[in-house]
């Protein structure tokens, strides 16, 4: 009789980090089971959990290494895949220099993956290293470490559940993470209030008690305006002020300006419903505030981000059972690819690669040999992921290793993207489908899925699990950490391991906040849900809940940093009078390209579309249904209309699952964290243009694959 087994596992899209059983039978996977015992999702899934079996065992999975021949794909020995892709990249290096190497890591990956790829990249001697984390909360990474000095979810999700305030901004979480609506949920039985700020009516506004409908951009002013009723009205915590922050006389000053009838003006919001939530916030005796990318996809992200926590720290907010900062990240790893060094300027542990003790402490853990000129490690913060495109169409990067992204269809000005890719003299794509950054490759890779390996992710609420292999990689994919090693041997780097528990073992070592979550600990902990770094040492718990005595600043005191609106980096004009926003749909992650490919889910939004309001589709003569043209500065695409009531006249919005989408949006960069204004562009829509809508041209040509064979 087959035997059936229940191996438990994380859901391999968001960052809520869902715990599942998969069920295997005969080394394959049948079925996904509940795991009600699971302390996030209590056995709930969203449509994506649910239908992570139609991505594993899907007929387009890469099953072999390939490599372009006269413009088609011919499949390869490992052998000879890996003897190519060093001996290019090293050639470039040679020639031009580190720093003419670009690297993509991914937020899909795991921990330890993301820590081999980037040791990798800083042995090579560039910090050109930077992966999706740059497109979603970067301004987390940098506005909360300006307040707190340290930058991630502060509690638990469950912990919502205890706040008698939640407020929402930028956070479509009844659908984007749908299992933190359930404790949202929860705390609203108990008569929490619920304040949700957004440019469309989602269905998390209908959570709401006060709903602001706010013009794309104004985040800033709104929480300048909700401190200023705050302040004016004696809401604010005086001894948590005086005991805990610093910075308050010069935030009152700037905040002074941002009356409710000023703030009506910048976000559009009746100045009443701006003193209701500023009211609900201030008096809550424990009050969340939760966001998403709707804040933080912005030139002023950071600021936005800075904001919220300086609107925390005035009312006390920090530091207790459901009072705090909830950022909810879109990858199931992104949170722990960001602690892995995954990024430009940063090492494992957020150490500055400019800084000079950090530094020395990495060569002194990774160059066995100081005299080996082959690995040197670099003092200047590398390029971020847009900056890499730049440097790309300019020629000043020759070659990039990209493993498990999809800029092509995930990043900004998606059309410059596929110029400055097209323009490499190597690209090599490590996936584990043929996306359509793979199609522009020179050497594709074939990499396991999440269920065929092991390592730790990282959730959204620091939370750090560990997931065993259930099955085998189809045809010969292998596993990025093999394949990574296998890479850096060939250029003269040490990198095997036996396995992802060593290099567990390594960050242990390297990562302070990971020290204690050793191999055998993270495998015990899996019944409880992992453990939450920071967690130091092997007899430390771990730490559910930051800031509870200390802020990680040098004084240990938060910093108030008082900041003004600015105006999107694109403003609406006569040729481009309407504006667009972009954002998720519940079925749908990220740049599609592993929903894209699921039935099940495409069934249930099958197409790209556009919410105009009706108003505006009147002017334009644009009916339900048709398809429209959409046109920015950058690009057009079409799409299917679809009038709304949810947005208001004059805006825009459209899912960026599909290609298409970030053809229209802008590379106008956040100074600091670097992120593009993915959430604000100008455009014209124009009724009518082919058919022949772009999303319709799923990646993965498996014609063309055999055709060359
Ligand atoms: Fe949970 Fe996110 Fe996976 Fe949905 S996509 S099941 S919310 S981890």
């Amino acid at each position: 009789m087959t035997q059936q087994s229940l191996i438990p596992t994380i859901c391999p899209y968001c960052g809520v980090g869902c715990g599942l059983y998969l069920a295997v039978e005969d080394g394959r996977a049948v079925g996904v089971e509940y795991m009600p015992e699971h302390p996030v999702n209590e056995g709930a899934l969203c449509p994506k959990g649910n239908a992570v079996l139609e991505i594993l065992d899907h007929p387009e999975r890469l099953r072999h290494p390939m490599r372009r021949v006269d413009g088609g794909w011919r499949h390869i020995s490992w052998l000879e895949a890996l003897d190519l892709v060093s001996q290019k990249l090293n050639e470039v290096r040679r020639t031009h220099g580190p720093d003419a190497l670009g690297f993509l890591a991914s937020a899909k990956c795991t921990n330890e993956e993301n820590y081999l790829f980037q040791k990798l990249a800083r042995l090579l001697g560039t910090n050109n290293v930077d992966h999706c984390a740059r497109l979603c909360h970067a301004p987390t990474v940098v506005g909360l470490a300006r307040a707190f000095g340290s930058g991630a979810m502060t509690n638990p999700i469950p912990d919502l559940a205890n706040a008698d305030c939640i407020f929402i901004i930028g956070s479509n979480l009844a659908e984007n993470h749908a299992p933190v609506a359930r404790w949202v949920l929860k705390a609203k039985e108990k008569g929490a209030k619920v304040i949700v700020a957004d440019p469309r009516l989602t269905p998390t506004a209908w959570l709401a008690d006060t709903f602001l409908q706010i013009r794309p951009g104004s985040d800033v002013a709104l929480l300048n305006g909700m401190m200023h009723v705050i302040i004016e009205e004696g809401l604010i915590d005086r001894v948590f002020i005086a005991q805990r922050t610093g910075g308050y006389d010069e935030l009152t000053k700037v905040v002074r300006d941002y009356t409710p009838d000023y703030v009506a003006h910048i976000t559009g919001i009746p100045p009443a419903l701006v003193v209701e939530a500023a009211r609900a916030y201030g008096k809550a005796s424990s009050a969340a505030i939760v966001y998403c990318m709707g804040i933080t996809q912005h030139t002023a992200g950071s600021d936005n981000v800075a904001a919220c926590a300086d609107l925390a720290l005035i009312c006390g907010q920090v530091g207790r059972p459901g009072a705090g900062l909830w950022p909810l990240r879109g990858q199931n790893n992104v949170q722990g690819a960001c602690d892995m060094g995954a990024l430009a300027e940063f090492y494992p542990g957020y150490r500055r690669v400019d800084d000079p003790q950090a530094a020395e402490a990495f060569y002194q853990a990774w160059v066995s040999n100081p005299g080996d000129s082959t690995s040197n490690l670099s003092s200047e913060p590398g390029l971020t992921v847009v900056e890499m495109m730049n440097a790309a169409a300019a020629g000043e990067i020759k070659a990039m290793y990209i493993m498990g992204e999809d800029p092509v269809n995930s990043d900004p000005n998606a059309g410059h993207v596929r110029q400055a890719l097209a323009a490499l003299d190597f690209l090599v794509v490590q996936d584990i489908f043929l996306t359509d950054t793979a199609q522009l490759a020179d050497v594709v890779l074939p990499a396991a899925a999440w269920a065929e390996k092991e390592g730790t992710f990282t959730s959204t609420g620091r939370r750090v699990q560990w997931i065993g292999r259930a099955v085998a990689p189809p045809g010969e994919a292998c596993d990025d950490l093999w394949i990574i090693g296998q890479v850096a041997q060939r250029l003269g780097l040490d990198l095997s391991y036996s396995g992802a528990a060593a290099v567990l073992s390594e960050i242990n070592r390297l990562v302070p906040s990971y020290g204690g979550i050793t191999p055998q600990r993270i495998a015990e902990s899996a019944a409880v849900g992992g453990l939450f770094w920071p967690c130091p040492r092997t007899d430390h718990p771990g730490t559910p809940i930051l800031h509870t005595e200390a802020f990680s600043t040098s004084n240990g005191h938060a910093r108030l940093v008082p900041v003004r609106y600015t105006p999107p980096a694109e403003e609406t004009s006569v040729g481009f009078p309407l504006v667009l926003t972009t954002g998720r749909v519940v079925v749908h992650h990220n740049a599609g390209s592993m929903t894209r490919r699921s039935p099940s889910l495409m069934e249930r939004a099958p197409e790209l579309f556009v919410e105009i309001n009706p108003t505006d589709a009147a002017q334009l003569g644009i009916a339900e249904g048709e398809t429209v043209t959409i046109t920015t500065a950058r690009g057009e695409t079409r799409a299917k209309a679809r009038l709304t009531d949810k947005v208001r006249a004059g805006a825009t919005f459209m899912p960026f699952h599909f290609p298409g989408t970030n053809q229209l949006t802008i590379d106008a960069l956040d100074a600091e964290a670097k992120i593009p204004e993915f959430k604000v562009a100008a455009v014209r829509l124009r009724p009518g243009g082919s058919t022949g809508s772009p999303q319709q041209s799923v990646e993965g040509p498996a014609e063309e694959v055999s055709k060359e064979e």
